[in-house]
């Protein structure tokens, strides 16, 4: 469903990604795992967007992401989650949900609002609609975050970091809401630093250094027996 290519990208001439390929299949979980500052937020924010590119290709159902109108086309929706919620502080957690459904997607009122109750129900804050995000704990905000990604009805979901600005016990709900998207069959990138969830919910592990790829395999090589000296001396830093 993705496909990276030759990618690079550097800031004021300073190479942060290198060559990166990565291909994704439809309904594959993968987590990007790495040391701070290997490029794997610029990775994401390349793959929606939100960074331009020096070179390579990024394709999503065989569109370049850079084809004229792409954003028009079936099939090139990509949903973006943040470390930061990036909530509108003065709209409730309904409002958050349905109001970029009718200004960005262009659905009525009436739709936006059920399709917006719909999402709320999924991520389990049925109570909570009409509550403002500063009402909210963290991991409830993070789940109306994902709720407002869902929205946008994507194709591939991208998560940087979702639960590091959560406490522990906060963690484990955000957690399981991804955990249910992966049961509804949801095709998603993760960054993250939680090892732990990144093996048991990732079908294939990516591990960056310096702006490359140097190692990515199934959760059980990368985690217990990885072939790369760089990806065993980083697991061992952080365990
Ligand atoms: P962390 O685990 O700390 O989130 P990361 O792997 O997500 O790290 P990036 O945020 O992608 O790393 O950063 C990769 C490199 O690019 C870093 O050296 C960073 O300083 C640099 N960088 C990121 N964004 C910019 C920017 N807007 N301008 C200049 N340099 C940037
Ligand atoms: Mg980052």
């Amino acid at each position: 469903i993705l496909t990276i290519a030759g990618l690079n990208k550097s800031f004021n001439g300073v190479k942060v990604l290198q060559e990166i390929n990565l291909d994704v299949n439809n309904r594959e979980i993968i987590s990007i795992i790495g040391p701070s500052g290997s490029g794997k937020s610029t990775l994401l924010r390349c793959i929606c967007k939100l960074e331009c590119i020096d070179s390579g290709v990024i394709l999503l159902n065989g569109r370049s992401i850079y084809q004229k109108d792409f954003a028009k086309k079936p099939g090139t929706k990509i949903g973006m989650v943040f470390q930061q919620f990036n909530l509108f502080p003065h709209y409730t957690v309904l409002e958050n949900i349905a109001r970029p459904l009718m200004t960005v997607r262009r659905i009525d009122k009436e739709s936006a609002i059920e399709t917006a109750r719909t999402l709320i129900r999924k991520v389990k804050l049925e109570n909570k609609e009409a509550s403002f995000p500063r009402q909210l704990s963290g991991g409830q905000m993070q789940r109306v975050a994902i709720a407002r990604a869902l929205a946008m009805n994507p194709d591939i979901m991208l998560f940087d970091e979702p639960t590091s600005a959560l406490d522990p016990e906060l963690s484990g709900e955000v957690f399981q809401t991804i955990i249910d998207l992966a049961r509804d069959g949801m095709t998603m990138i993760i960054v993250t630093h939680e090892m732990s969830f990144a093996e048991e919910i990732s079908n294939r592990i990516v591990f960056m250094d310096h702006g490359m790829v140097i190692e990515e395999g199934n959760p059980e090589t990368i985690f217990h027996s990885p072939e790369k000296e760089r990806t065993l001396s980083f697991l061992k830093r952080i365990r």
